[in-house]
């Protein structure tokens, strides 16, 4: 079956074609440069971002992927988590093509989508599987048995996600937003061993309760403390230090407590998705550390990290494959989407 995925749950506008676990085609429109001044997503830029962008992306993903949108069999669009007022956008573009086309329509979680994307590249999902999303807006590890209909929530974060984190810590030194990027690049220049900044839940009581939790936001307060130290005694910020430091401390929680998920829950894969799986200190220690314990660790190339219409179209097409009935034509989309459901009834 050909699927036709739309993306719409923030400030990227993305449309993808995906037959099976190949994707012919896919195309991605971004606001992020109208946002970055204001250093922040303003979510009705963003809205009227994608009803100028989706038409033209909508062509430009079926010329890349030499089909008619006429010829699909099912669409999916993504109904949540996100922007209630980008959410809208894509929703009413993909149910009003469903109705004129007459085909199915599936209203699926954006966030699973960063886990299933990785089949257009490493070939169909394992039986099981730890997932581990990381983003502006999630960190979570995930156990998955069936992509389509049995995915259990392990763990989350209790207040900031790693990529929300890296862009707060880009703001106190003063990097373009966006920080994320940019804090990484930098954390590669420093010394990781120069600065060591707390490891949140790790020790002590909650190192059981939370053994599948995370938590950032001491870390950022321990890094602002530091930037206002150093430049209170007017002293020069070592910024190259500081993001190494911070990075080791944010992937050492990440890595060590995937790597944990999957030995405790008998998975001898991990699935990496979400923006900030295109952090290369997270992959490379990832990737260390999952083959000390004997663990297959599958991450979706950079371009398809960060959001994407592939992701949709992927998550869709494993619904379609599974079977999976398509969501009630008056479905709305939820911005709050519950990360255990791939698709609303
Ligand atoms: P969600 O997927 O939870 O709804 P989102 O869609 O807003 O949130 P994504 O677009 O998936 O988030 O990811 C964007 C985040 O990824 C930003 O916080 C960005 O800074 C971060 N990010 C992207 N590349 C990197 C990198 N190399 N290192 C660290 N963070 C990065
Ligand atoms: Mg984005
Ligand atoms: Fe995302």
């Amino acid at each position: 079956p050909l699927v036709l995925g739309i993306e719409s749950t923030c400030d990227e506008t993305g449309v993808a074609f995906v037959r099976g676990t190949d994707l012919l085609g896919d195309v991605t429109a971004s606001s992020m440069d109208q946002h970055a001044r204001y250093g922040g997503i303003i979510p009705e830029i963003a809205s009227r971002a994608h009803l100028e962008s989706f038409l033209p992306t909508l062509q430009a993903a079926a010329d890349k992927a030499h089909v008619n949108v006429e010829d699909v069999d099912a669409i999916a669009v993504a109904a949540g988590p996100g922007l209630v007022g980008s959410l809208s956008v894509g929703h009413a573009a993909a149910k009003a093509l469903a109705l004129a086309l007459d085909k199915p329509l599936y209203g699926v979680n954006h966030v699973i989508g960063h886990l299933a994307v990785d089949a257009l590249v490493d070939g169909p999902l394992p039986e099981r599987f730890i997932g581990l999303i990381v983003s502006g807006g999630h960190s979570n590890l995930v156990l998955v048995r069936d992509i389509a209909r049995d995915i259990t929530e392990l763990g989350g974060t209790l207040d900031d996600a790693a990529g929300e984190a890296f862009d707060k810590v880009g703001r106190l030194l003063n990097t373009p937003y966006p920080g994320g990027p940019h804090v990484d690049r930098m954390a590669r220049e420093g010394n990781p061993d120069a600065i060591r900044f707390p490891r949140g839940l790790a020790a002590g009581k909650d190192k059981h309760r939370h053994r599948y939790n995370f938590s950032f936001s001491g870390l950022k307060t321990a890094v602002a403390r530091y930037v206002e130290s150093i430049e209170s005694a007017g002293g020069e910020v070592p910024a190259t230090d500081i993001c190494a430091g911070f990075s080791a401390a944010v992937n050492d929680s990440l890595t060590a407590k995937a790597v944990q998920a999957a030995l405790d829950h008998d998975c001898s894969t991990i699935i990496v998705g979400g923006g900030f799986s295109a952090n290369s200190h997270l992959r490379s220690l990832l990737a260390e550390r999952a083959a000390a314990a004997g663990l297959e660790v599958r991450m979706p190339p950079l371009k398809l990290c960060t959001d994407n219409g592939a992701q949709i179209a992927a998550i869709g097409a494993a619904l379609v494959a599974a079977g999976v009935a398509p969501s009630s034509p008056t479905f709305s989309p939820d911005s709050g989407m519950s990360l255990t459901q791939s698709c609303l009834a």
